[in-house]
């Protein structure tokens, strides 16, 4: 496992990341298109806020099951919180904000948003 660490733009919002990426996913619903997310999903253990708690602004839409936060100052939003369909809380990590981490070697898999 790997350690890395992510961010918005400005640094605001700082995180930890401890796991072994192989896959990403695109999503082609209304929201992530607009933002141009690569995510990946990781259990909240992996997961460590560093700074920027209160530096955020949490923004819900259609079901409101996530909370899509993204900071004040740069407008980045560098993960998510949301829920698994057992229940568990899970992070939605943006790998496009993880600080040296090649996604050319990522298995892409296209999720089909849009048709929810
Ligand atoms: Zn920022």
């Amino acid at each position: 496992m790997t350690t890395y660490q992510g961010s918005c733009h400005c640094g605001a919002v700082t995180y930890d990341i401890t796991a072994d990426f192989t896959e990403g996913m695109k999503c082609n619903c209304s929201h992530c298109k607009r933002k141009g997310f690569l995510l990946a999903f990781v259990p909240e253990s992996s997961f460590v806020l560093k700074s920027g708690q209160d530096e955020q602004t949490t923004y819900h839409f259609n079901k409101k099951h996530i909370d899509h936060q993204f900071c004040n100052t740069c407008g980045v939003q560098a993960f998510a919180r949301g829920h698994d369909g057992n229940g568990n809380y899970m992070i939605a990590i943006n790998l496009n904000c993880l600080e040296g981490f090649d996604a050319t070697t990522l298995t892409i898999t296209e999720f089909d948003g849009a048709s929810i």
